[in-house]
């Protein structure tokens, strides 16, 4: 068994403003760190039209289509901007997701790590935001129950920001654990222990600013493990954002790179215990480009050693 990468270079063509947080350089600086280590590097395929028609109306993928520019940029929200590979780019962030369940689910590897931009976790069911177009992280569990016949999928998001896209996406999906650490209060404002989905499958756990590890690992341990454990997933999809990370600009948590290593092992870990290791985690923010770089080694490192 073993670990998947799969990127693309057409996540390299969705170009932001100069200054803007969300940038190319990210992914070179992921993909760069990643070079030499033990992993089965993939080319990603753009998702079909029906991947993404499983989380968001034709309406929506159409305005996206009609808002690609020729050139230069259109501004989609406050944060959001497409360019003319934008949509290219977030067909081939979902394609990644859909094909890391695809080999994950076949066994072809243990789990897989989905290098991609534009990230995902905001984007809700018709609105693209906050840097996201296409819910990946919602989109691989919907993937993995409705076409692989899964009957329980657990997603946890440990970006430093809610993930209230995939907590609108699987609002009303009993079959969806979703579970999301954020900085409160932080843009985008929910996140919210009493938003606890329409079956209770839904479970917020806010950190205040200046937290570290001790922290986390207590809110991890705490109330996130026992819910994995209750839940019995048989697949955990995580959205992997570094932005936690105490050296990042948009926040202000505390995390370590070593945390970061800490979490990706428990998760590992809880894998192998409840779904025979199986996880596809997906790149979601990181806007400090070393620890971004080495936050995600040390969590690709981990989820190798899992696969080993
Ligand atoms: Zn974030």
């Amino acid at each position: 068994m073993t670990t998947a990468l799969i990127t693309h270079a057409d996540c390299l063509n969705h170009v932001t403003p100069d200054g803007h947080p969300e940038r190319v350089a990210r992914l070179e600086h992921v993909l760069h760190a990643l070079e030499g280590l033990a992993l089965k590097r993939v080319t990603g395929p753009m998702a079909a039209e029906d991947d993404i028609l499983r989380i968001h109306p034709a309406s929506y993928l159409a305005d996206l289509r009609n808002a690609v520019p020729q050139d230069g940029r259109v501004q989609l929200d406050a944060d959001t901007y497409m360019s003319p590979g934008s949509l290219d780019a977030a067909f081939r962030a979902a394609g990644a997701v859909v094909r890391a369940v695809d080999m994950v689910l076949s066994g072809e590897v243990q789990n897989a790590f989905a290098a991609v931009r534009p990230p995902g976790h905001h984007a809700e069911t018709d609105t693209a935001m906050g840097f996201c177009l296409f819910g990946n992280a919602a989109l691989a569990a919907k993937h993995a129950l409705d076409h692989h016949g899964l009957a329980r999928v657990a997603v946890v998001d440990f970006d430093v920001h809610h993930g209230n896209g995939t907590q609108d996406l699987l609002w009303d999906e009993p079959r969806a654990l979703f579970i999301s650490s954020q900085q409160m209060p932080l843009w985008p404002g929910s996140g919210r222990p009493e938003e606890d989905g329409a079956h209770g499958q839904i479970l917020n756990l806010p950190l205040p600013p200046g937290s570290g590890g001790v922290q986390m690992k207590a809110a991890y341990v705490d109330q996130a493990f026992p819910r994995l454990r209750a839940f019995k997933p048989e697949m955990i999809i995580i959205s992997a954002g570094f932005d936690a990370h105490q050296d990042d600009p948009l926040a202000e948590l505390a995390w370590s790179t070593e945390d970061f290593r800490w979490l990706s092992r428990e998760l590992c870990s809880l894998a192998q215990e409840l779904c025979g290791g199986r996880i596809v985690s997906t790149l979601e923010g990181g806007y400090d480009l070393n620890a971004l770089a080495a936050s995600a080694k040390a969590h690709a490192e981990e989820l190798i050693e899992a696969g080993t």
